[in-house]
C-alpha cells in the first residue's frame, strides 16, 4: 500500500519543483528586464554627452571625466574591478603628426615624376619614428594583396617583396567579380579592408605599401582618406615601436595609379580583372619610389573601463558587452559650435553598459559565468582600446564565450526587425533569432554588407582573436511608419550629424526601439551565461581557425587557460 502511493507523490513533488523553478526563473528574469528603461538611460546619455564631457576625446579632461563617471556607475551598480584591483586598462598610445610637405617621388622607364600630398597620394607611417622613408624601393603590382588559405589564394606566391613597395588593390575578388563563389561575393571580407592590406604588406616584409583608391569597392570618397589620414593620428604602441610595420603605409587617387600604369607600360583594366582570377600573380613594374616622412611623435596614455561581476558557478568563462566611450572631443578650429558631443556615437551604447549591469546585478540568482562590461577607448581614431584589450586579453579568450558590442543605439522608436551586422558568420545569429522571435520581431541581415561594416566598430578586434563577436544595429522597418521613413531618418543622420558637432542628446528621441534592443541583448547574454558550450564561427569564416585552435588547446592543457 505506502508503495503504491509513493510513487504519484514522488511525481507531484516533481511537478511542484518543476514548476516552481520556471516561475521562478521567469521572475528572475523578469525584474531584470523590467529594470532596463529609457529613463535610465536617457539620464546618462545626457551625462556622458554633455559639453561638460569635451566632446570625450582620448587622453583629454573629456577622457578624466568620462571615465571616473563610469567607474562610479559600475562600483554605484555593484559591480568589481574587472582588471585586478583596478577599474581600469591603461592603453599607450602614440600620436603621429607626419609633415605634409611630403612628396612622393616616382622614377623609371625614362621618366620621373612627384605627386603631392593630399590631392594625389596620403601616406603615413606607424613606426614610431621621427624619419620613415622608401628610397628608391622597387615597385610590385600584387594584385588585392590578400593570402587567404581557405579560398586557396596567395597573391604573394613566388614573388620576394622584401624592401619593395607594393601597389593594391581595394576590397576582394569577390566584390569585383560579384561572383558568389568567389571569397564571399559581395559582402566584403576581411581580406577587403585595407587595414588587412597593410599588415600582410609587412608580414612579407615590404617596405611599403600603396592601395589605389577607388571611391565604390573603398566605400567612401578621396575626401574621406584625405581628411582621416592628415593631421595627429593616434596609435597603438607596441614593444617594437611598430618597427614591424612597414615604413610606409598609404593610398594612391586612381589617377595617381593610372600615371604610374601607363608609364610601366601595364593595362590598369587587365590588370585588374587578371587579378580578381585564381592564379594571379604579382607583376614587378619597373618603377622606383622615394617618399620620406617627417613625423612629430607624442607618446600618451587612455584608458578602458573595465568592470567585472562574477559568475556563480563558471566564474573563469566569460561574457563581454561592451561599448566605445570615446568620440572626437573639441575642435578649435570650427566656428560655432566646438564639442563632438557624440551622443548617439557613443554614448547611448556607453550608458547601455550601466543598464545590463544593472539588469544582471537585478537577477536574483547571479548568472552562471562571469559577466564583464567593458568601455573601450580610441574607436574613432581605429578601434584602438579593443585592439588594445584584443592583443592583452585580460581575460582568456578561449574562456571567452563571447563578446557582444553596442556602438550607436536606436533613437527612432519601435521596429519589427533587428540587424545583425555580418549575419552569416557565427552561430550567435541563433541567439540573436531566438531573442528577437520572443518579441515578435525578425533577423535581418545588414543590407550593405560591401561597405565592411563588420570590420568597422570594435567587435572586431574580438573576432580576428577568435572570439565569436555579435553587433547588432538598427532595424529598419519602424513599427508605424515602415522601411522609408527610417531609411530617410538615418540618411538625414548621416550627412547631417554623424562625426559632427551636432550629434547631441535631444529629450524628443524615442529610446522605446533601443530598450527593446538592450533587452534582446541582455537575454542573449543572460542564455550564455547559463550555457556550459561555448559558440563558434561558422565554416568558411575567416575566424574560425583562431577559435578551433584556441578550443583545441584548452582541451588538451586546460591549466594553461585559467587566470
Ligand atoms: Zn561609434
Amino acid at each position: 500500500m505506502i508503495k503504491k502511493y509513493l510513487l504519484p507523490s514522488a511525481i507531484i513533488v516533481v511537478l511542484v519543483l518543476v514548476i516552481f523553478s520556471c516561475t521562478s526563473e521567469k521572475l528572475n528574469l523578469e525584474s531584470a528586464l523590467e529594470s532596463i528603461t529609457a529613463e535610465d538611460l536617457s539620464k546618462d546619455v545626457a551625462i556622458l554627452s554633455s559639453d561638460e564631457s569635451e566632446g570625450r576625446a582620448p587622453a583629454s579632461k573629456g577622457e578624466e571625466k568620462t571615465i571616473a563617471f563610469l567607474k562610479q556607475e559600475f562600483e554605484k551598480v555593484g559591480l568589481k574591478p574587472g582588471n585586478g584591483e583596478s577599474y581600469f586598462q591603461e592603453v599607450p598610445m602614440v600620436v603621429i603628426t607626419a609633415d605634409p610637405q611630403a612628396k612622393l617621388e616616382i622614377k623609371g622607364k625614362g621618366k620621373v615624376a612627384q605627386f603631392a600630398y593630399g590631392n594625389e597620394f596620403m601616406a603615413t607611417t606607424l613606426r614610431v619614428v621621427e624619419k620613415s622613408s622608401l628610397d628608391n624601393s622597387e615597385m610590385v603590382f600584387v594584385g588585392y594583396g590578400i593570402i587567404a588559405p581557405e579560398y586557396n589564394w596567395n597573391d604573394y606566391e613566388g614573388i620576394d617583396v622584401h624592401g619593395k613597395t607594393v601597389v593594391i588593390l581595394v576590397n576582394d575578388p569577390g566584390f569585383a567579380t560579384k561572383d558568389p563563389e568567389l571569397f564571399n561575393g559581395r559582402a566584403m571580407t576581411y581580406y577587403g579592408r585595407w587595414t588587412y592590406k597593410f599588415e600582410e604588406a609587412a608580414r612579407q616584409g615590404a617596405e611599403g605599401a600603396l592601395i589605389i583608391h577607388e571611391t565604390e569597392p573603398a566605400a567612401y570618397p578621396w575626401a574621406v582618406v584625405k581628411n582621416s589620414w592628415s593631421g595627429p593620428q593616434f596609435n597603438l604602441t607596441s614593444e617594437d615601436d611598430n618597427l614591424s610595420r612597414c615604413a610606409v603605409e598609404g593610398w594612391i587617387t586612381l589617377e595617381t595609379a593610372s600615371w604610374l600604369f601607363e608609364i610601366a607600360g601595364l593595362n590598369y583594366d587587365e590588370l585588374k580583372l587578371s587579378a580578381a582570377k585564381p592564379g594571379f600573380k604579382g607583376i614587378p613594374m619597373g618603377l622606383k619610389s622615394s617618399l620620406t616622412l617627417n613625423n612629430t611623435i607624442k607618446r600618451t596614455e587612455s584608458r578602458n573601463v573595465v568592470a567585472l561581476l562574477p559568475g556563480s558557478e563558471r566564474a573563469d568563462e566569460y561574457i563581454i558587452y561592451m561599448a566605445h566611450w570615446d568620440h572626437f572631443g573639441i575642435d578649435p578650429t570650427l566656428e560655432g559650435d566646438q564639442i563632438f558631443n557624440g551622443a548617439l556615437d557613443n554614448a547611448t551604447g556607453t550608458a547601455a553598459l550601466i543598464e545590463l549591469a544593472e539588469a544582471f546585478i537585478k537577477l536574483e540568482s547571479p548568472p552562471s559565468r562571469s559577466i564583464v562590461f567593458l568601455a573601450v577607448t580610441g574607436e574613432e581614431q581605429g578601434l584602438l582600446g579593443s585592439g588594445y584589450y584584443a592583443a592583452h586579453p585580460i581575460y582568456p579568450p578561449a574562456k571567452t564565450a563571447a563578446a557582444i558590442n553596442m556602438d550607436a543605439l536606436n533613437i527612432y522608436g519601435k521596429m519589427k526587425d533587428i540587424t545583425v551586422i555580418g549575419y552569416g558568420n557565427s552561430e550567435m545569429d541563433e541567439y540573436v533569432e531566438e531573442a528577437a522571435a520572443e518579441q515578435g520581431r525578425r533577423v535581418r541581415p545588414d543590407p550593405t554588407p560591401e561597405r565592411g561594416s563588420f570590420y568597422r566598430s570594435d567587435h572586431f578586434p574580438f573576432a580576428k582573436q577568435g572570439i565569436p563577436a555579435l553587433y547588432t544595429s538598427f532595424g529598419i522597418d519602424h513599427v508605424e511608419h515602415g522601411e522609408k521613413w527610417t531609411q530617410a531618418k538615418l540618411e538625414e543622420y548621416l550627412a547631417n550629424h554623424y562625426h559632427k558637432p551636432s550629434d547631441e542628446y535631444d529629450p524628443n528621441w524615442d529610446l522605446s526601439g533601443a530598450i527593446e534592443d538592450l533587452r534582446l541583448l541582455f537575454k542573449i547574454g543572460y542564455r550564455l551565461s547559463t550555457e556550459s558550450t561555448f559558440p563558434n564561427w561558422k565554416e568558411g569564416t575567416e575566424f574560425k581557425a583562431k577559435r578551433d585552435a584556441d578550443m583545441k588547446a584548452v582541451k588538451e592543457k586546460p591549466e594553461n587557460h585559467t587566470p
